[in-house]
């Protein structure tokens, strides 16, 4: 058996994983990523890019790859219901194209189609770049054992079957719904479980575009007697598509029967792929153990209606990888890892409980037939999918290192996107003078921002964290809209871009702050 070091080791090259790899990449920290497959993909699963993981995107520095990757920016993203994309046009849903949208102001990263075929490319080009990640494929995973000092990791070599060790300081299982670091942690699983047993149908067709009379839309949704049974995603606006059908009855059906059924005709056509899957909604009871965390699929799955699945996981990953670069630099304090599992799993609870609504709020749709279908029609549910705000609209409550400032918390589920400066919260985005967005402020270091008109010294912050090793830099903003959005004239903010103290003057106890957003 051969061996090797790293500092982080994260199993799995899926979206999550690369994003934790970026992570540490930026932050200079040694690690290995390994992957058990060749690291080609052949189906897209994810398909739409949260804004707030475009906002991530943004800040490892390639949201405009990921934006200009395939989806065409003037194709409508409306969601069309239909007996079939022939049939009669039962209820659309308008959304204008990228092109067409308004500068948003609650994000300077509006969500964006990007299937995991483009994505995961993308992200691993980003992590090729790093000199202190490693990516290796074919290597597998297969057990480890822990200690006070490190991890020591089993691997095979998947071509050959040799084995090898890797030691490292920490472990991260990103290694997706079976992977194997949640189950050798015996981590067990909370929630429904399996929800409904889909197929997923993925072709190719250059002549479906022009088949029928519904014009380009991000969802084409179809409905029959007994209800909504599937729904057909453009993925590269051309000439690729997926139909997922949602549950077993349809799914028992001969794959060109569905093909044909959903189109309203026979049409020209590669099949690429015929893939079941469940459709699971659960949420691991722990994030992990020691020196050994899980992020991603590893630690829930949920219904993709929400679009949220891939979101939650790289939220996880920017979450953790300022805390392990954190502990490994020794600024971090012995509590930091631990403010992981309890900032996150709140989280990922409410994102599949969002996710599993929409799943409802789709299988509720009557059929065609059905005395319901007029009343559905003129007043469908708002819940068809996961509404984009609230992906947005999330606070890490009570999180053991952040410090709260007794403002009540907001509505969380508001109708339209609330903007808040409350520890635990996103920090706002807010267009600078210079273009640039406050959010491409954070990312490296603890960032002070000191608002409005003669912010207050605060000298013995900075001082504070400098003495402990924390990096620590301030800015200034006089801007008298962006001190209103954020409230209080000094605000410390993470480096994963989250609000960890928030106040009008610096408190005698400036380290006791520090001490607390490091989790020591
Ligand atoms: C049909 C569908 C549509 C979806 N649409 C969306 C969407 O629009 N938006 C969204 O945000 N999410 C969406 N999702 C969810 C999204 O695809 C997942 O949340 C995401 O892929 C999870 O990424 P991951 O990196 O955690 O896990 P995975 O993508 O499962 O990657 C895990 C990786 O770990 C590797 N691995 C496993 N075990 C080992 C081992 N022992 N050793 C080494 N490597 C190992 C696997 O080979 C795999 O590459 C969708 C899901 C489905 C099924």
């Amino acid at each position: 058996m051969t061996g090797s070091t790293t500092s982080v080791l994260i199993v799995g090259a899926g979206p999550v994983g690369l994003a934790l790899a970026c992570e540490l990449g930026l932050r200079g920290v040694a690690a290995m990523l390994i992957e058990k497959r060749d690291g080609t993909i052949a189906v897209p699963k994810q398909s739409m890019v949260s804004s707030r993981s475009m906002e991530l995107c943004r800040r490892w520095g390639i949201a405009p790859a990921v934006r200009a990757a395939v989806w065409p920016q003037n194709h409508p993203r409306d969601f069309v219901y239909a007996e079939s994309l022939r049939g009669r046009e039962l209820l659309r849903v308008k959304l204008p194209s990228f092109a067409a949208r308004e500068r948003d102001d609650i994000t300077p990263e509006p969500p964006c189609p990007c299937p995991q075929t483009y994505f995961d490319p993308i992200l691993t080009e980003r992590v090729r770049t790093f000199a202190t990640v490693e990516i290796r494929y074919d290597t597998r995973l297969d057990g480890f054992t822990q200690d006070d000092e490190g991890v020591a990791a089993q691997l095979t070599d998947t071509r050959g079957g040799a084995s090898k060790s890797v030691t490292a300081y920490y472990l991260v299982g990103c290694d997706g719904p079976a992977g194997v670091v949640r189950d050798a942690l015996g981590i067990g699983l909370v929630g429904g479980g399996t929800i409904a047993n889909s197929l997923n149908l993925f072709f190719r067709s250059a002549a479906l575009a022009s088949f029928h009379d519904k014009g380009w839309a991000r969802f084409y949704r179809v409905i029959d007697e007994a209800g909504c049974w599937g729904e057909l995603i453009p993925i590269d606006g051309n000439e690729l598509w997926r139909l997922t059908v949602f549950d077993e009855p349809a799914s028992a059906e001969d794959p060109d029967a569905l093909l044909r059924k959903m189109a309203g005709g026979a049409f020209d056509y590669e099949m690429l792929s015929v893939v079941p899957w469940q459709r699971r909604e659960y949420v691991a009871s722990r994030y992990g153990e020691g020196r050994v965390s899980i992020a991603g699929d590893a630690a829930h799955e949920c219904s993709p209606t929400g679009g949220i699945g891939m979101h939650t996981g790289l939220e996880e990953a920017a979450n953790l990888g300022w805390k392990l670069a954190a502990v490994l630099e020794r600024w971090g304090g012995p509590r930091l890892l631990a403010s992981y599992e309890a900032e996150r799993q709140p989280i990922a609870l409410r994102n599949v409980a969002l996710a599993t609504r929409s799943f409802e709020a789709i299988a509720a749709i009557p059929g065609t037939r059905a005395p319901e279908d007029l009343r559905w029609r003129a007043k469908p549910s708002p819940w068809l999918s996961v509404p984009e705000h609230l992906k947005l609209q999330y606070a890490y409550e009570g999180s053991p290192i952040c410090v709260g400032d007794g403002a009540a918390a907001p509505d969380p589920e508001p109708a339209r996107f609330v903007a808040s400066a409350r520890p635990g919260t996103r920090a706002p985005h807010a267009w600078l003078a210079d273009g640039r967005s406050t959010l491409d402020l954070f990312g490296d270091g603890f960032v002070l921002l000191r608002l409005g008109h003669k912010p207050p010294d605060a000298a013995r912050l900075l001082h504070a964290g400098k003495l402990r090793g924390v990096p620590m830099r301030e800015m200034s903003i006089g801007d008298p809209h962006i001190a209103a959005l954020y409230e209080k004239r000094l605000v410390l903010v993470r480096p994963d871009g989250h609000v960890g103290w928030r106040g009008d003057d610096v408190p005698a106890d400036a380290g006791g702050i520090i001490d607390r957003v490091r989790g020591a």
